[in-house]
């Protein structure tokens, strides 16, 4: 049996550039590798406040634009997360084997409760959900970007824990991140990391963004008070614009020295808008093409549900055995 790979986008926003080279581009490379299920987690996003209308149109969206950068749905699945109930289902239980202690000293909760008026446990409660969508699927191998690290750790240690409470139930899944592009930092401010709810004009590369507005914000991208770029002294700025490029280019690090050596910030800046323009504009011309056809999307949406549903209801069931829950099939 393949491994299978399991990871996920949240509907909470327009996807960019750091979605797209710290997850969407690995999940295309290695899907032939293994058995993969890719899920638009629109649970996760409701963790804060989503206008109803905005979310069920982003989760076509999205559904759109994983095809687009190249997820073949005849050999990969794509789902909506609450459309499998058993996420929900599987995140309760495990929610139970959770030490509120654990949760509470998550950088993303701390991160983004402060952004919130009153925040709703759902926001505490994500990473038990995140365990749940991993676990569900047996999943072996998971890729994400660089600030899912802690999430997948956290994942490790409920399996682990559940595991060891009630018997072998979930294999432990593995952190997969792309060696460029994991971390890809605000264009606006580098010392915070590209996100879709984060606000400000400047901040990222929309992946629908147009040429003209993909040059407009790298060329107003924060670098720093130096002319030039000096691969010994690299600005956080910097770093980040030569990150993004090497990441789409797939250039070496040998390539990337005597290519960019000295050049000036403003010539960095052009050839980064080019070299994103040039990956985002076929990727642009397929989504077209995909949206075209509304019933195409709710057919890979219906054909993929079908193919998975069964390990998420035998996982279930198993944990229900386990943890001595009623089953239809629990002998008495
Ligand atoms: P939000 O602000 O709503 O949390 P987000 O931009 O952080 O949105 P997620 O849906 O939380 O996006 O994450 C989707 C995937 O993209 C995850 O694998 C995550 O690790 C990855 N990712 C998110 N931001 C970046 C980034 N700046 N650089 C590289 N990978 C990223
Ligand atoms: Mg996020």
């Amino acid at each position: 049996m393949k491994t299978r790979v399991f990871s996920g986008v949240q509907p909470s926003g327009n996807l960019h550039i750091g979605n797209y080279l710290g997850a969407l581009k690995n999940w295309v490379r290695i899907q032939y590798d293994y058995e993969s299920i890719y899920c638009i987690v629109d649970l996760h996003a409701v963790t804060v406040f989503q206008d109803p209308k905005e979310l069920r149109a982003k989760i076509r969206e999205l559904v759109a634009l994983f095809l687009a950068a190249g997820i073949d749905p005849k050999h990969s699945s794509v789902i909506v997360q609450s459309s499998v109930p058993e996420h929900a289902e599987l995140a309760w239980m495990l929610t139970c084997v959770t030490p509120v202690g654990w949760l509470e000293r998550m950088t993303q909760y701390k991160s983004k409760a402060v952004t919130q008026e009153t925040v709703g446990d759902g926001l505490l409660q994500y990473p038990v959900l995140m365990a749940a969508d991993i676990l569900l699927y047996q999943a072996g191998i998971v890729p994400v970007g660089d600030d899912q690290r802690q999430h997948l750790e956290l994942s490790r240690d409920i399996a682990q824990r559940f595991n060891s409470l009630y018997g072998e139930t979930f294999v432990m899944p593995e952190t997969r991140l792309p060696s460029v592009g994991a971390r890809i930092m605000g264009l606006d401010d580098p010392s915070t990391k590209m996100s879709k709810s984060a606000k400000g004009a400047n901040h990222s590369v929309g992946l629908l963004d147009s040429p003209s507005q993909i040059r407009k914000t790298i060329m107003r991208a924060t670098t720093d008070s130096n002319p030039a770029v000096d691969f010994d002294h690299l600005g956080p700025g910097v770093a980040n614009l030569l990150a993004v490029f090497q990441a789409f280019a797939e250039w070496r690090d040998d390539q990337m020295r005597s290519h960019f050596s000295g050049m000036r910030y403003g010539d960095l800046k052009k050839q980064v808008a080019e070299m994103v323009i040039s990956h985002l504009e076929p990727l642009q011309q397929r989504y077209r093409e995909i949206t075209a056809d509304p019933a195409y999307l709710d057919g890979v949406l219906k054909e993929s549900v079908d193919r998975i549903r069964p390990i998420a209801t035998s996982t279930v069931e198993l944990a229900k055995q386990r943890m001595g829950l009623y089953t239809a099939n629990t002998a008495a």
